[in-house]
């Protein structure tokens, strides 16, 4: 089409957008702000629902993006675009500038700073750690707390940083129930000997084969899923986690002393989304990430003509969803340059 078209964020989006975008026979520039493509992609190590490695996806997306109509530029960071008689101009951190016939916005999210819930002391003790820690020590094969030992009894709190007015976001961020689902049997089937407990306020398993997942690692891996808020996690003198629960399915007060404690963090727009967002005037929601012009029928249209959205720059999705996403993001840049012409 004689186009160029820029994508911002070299995540799953992205590369799938800037393939597809290129497969129609647009030039495409893929700006990615970190050394590597890939984004969260590459923080996790098998994936659900059927825990195949995530690496397969990711060279599924490295030989989307090989095509010689995509130039790839990472540790690139756009900070600012604007729009002229021409299209766009996009600057990046550098100085850089590069120039747009269109825009796809693809530029993700970051997980929920586990720190900003003191209670649950992660930065202050060791063995409070992350679902994206977890996942690190999953592909090193080996789960071990700070002494290099292994841990015998290890908790999962879920909503950390979603569904929290205290720390501004009422939404839920839809994949981390899955994703504990996912750990703790992980964390059963390297050590055999341990006891897993999941702390949850409700149980969200809304996608294709997260139930059957919610039902194994009950019935073949006897992981305890106990319904209630953790309100504090402290350290005793020999370094186990105390951690006090409200149950609220029993309708009392818990005590229980762990090894280990996995704080599921949630999704929030990304900084990267955030500062494009401030600089431009592109809209956003209630719950900060992009909004689209409509969620039901343009959920890829952004409030400027020749902006699009993919991923989960405009809420929580997982990778099924986000490809889906970058898709529809794609027809609707076709339609935008069809219509033009028109
Ligand atoms: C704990 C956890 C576990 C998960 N596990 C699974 C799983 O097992 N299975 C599954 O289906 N889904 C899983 N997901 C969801 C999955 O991670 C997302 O669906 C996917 O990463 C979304 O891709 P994305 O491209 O929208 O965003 P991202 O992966 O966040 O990519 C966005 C990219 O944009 C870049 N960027 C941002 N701003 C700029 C800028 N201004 N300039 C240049 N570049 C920029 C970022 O550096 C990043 O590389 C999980 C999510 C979480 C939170
Ligand atoms: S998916 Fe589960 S853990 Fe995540 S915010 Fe929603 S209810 Fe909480």
């Amino acid at each position: 089409m004689n186009k160029h078209i820029v994508v911002i964020g070299g995540g799953t989006a992205g590369m799938e957008a800037a393939g597809q975008l290129a497969q129609a026979g647009f030039a495409v520039s893929l700006v990615e702000k970190e050394k590597e493509t890939g984004g969260h992609l590459n923080d996790w190590y098998k994936l659900f629902p059927d825990r195949r490695n995530s690496s397969e996806v990711r060279d599924y997306l490295k030989n989307k993006v090989s095509s010689k109509n995509i130039e790839i530029l990472t540790g690139t960071y756009i900070e600012k675009l604007h729009s002229n008689k021409d299209g766009f101009l996009l600057s990046t951190r550098d100085g850089t500038e590069l120039k747009a016939d269109a825009i796809v916005v693809a530029t993700g999210f970051d997980l929920f700073k586990s720190s900003r819930k003191e209670e649950y002391g992660y930065g202050i003790y060791d063995n409070v750690i992350t679902s994206k820690d977890l996942e690190a020590m999953f592909s090193k094969g080996e789960i071990t707390l700070n002494n290099g030992n292994s841990p015998k009894m290890i908790g999962f709190v879920h909503c950390v940083g979603s569904r929290d007015e205290k720390v501004g976001n009422f939404y839920c961020s839809k994949l981390c129930c899955v994703t504990a689902v996912k750990q703790a049997i992980e964390v059963r089937e390297h050590l055999p000997e341990s006891r897993v407990f999941c702390f949850y306020m409700d149980m969200r398993m809304g996608g294709a084969h997260y139930e059957e997942l919610y039902r194994e690692a009950q019935e073949a891996w006897g992981v305890n899923f106990i319904r209630g808020k953790v309100s504090e996690i402290s350290e005793s003198i020999n370094n186990k986690l105390v951690v006090k629960i409200e149950d609220t399915l029993a309708g009392r007060p818990l005590k229980i002393e762990l090894d280990m404690m996995v704080l599921m963090a949630g999704m929030e727009m990304s900084e990267g989304g955030s500062k494009i967002a401030e600089q431009t005037g592109l809209k956003t929601g209630e719950n900060r990430f992009f909004s689209p012009e409509d969620h039901h029928y343009a959920n890829n249209i952004s409030n400027i003509k020749g902006i699009f959205y993919a991923g989960t720059c405009t809420a929580p999705m997982n990778i099924t969803e986000t490809i889906s996403h970058a898709r529809s993001a794609v027809s609707e840049v076709i339609n935008y340059f069809n219509n033009s012409r028109a």
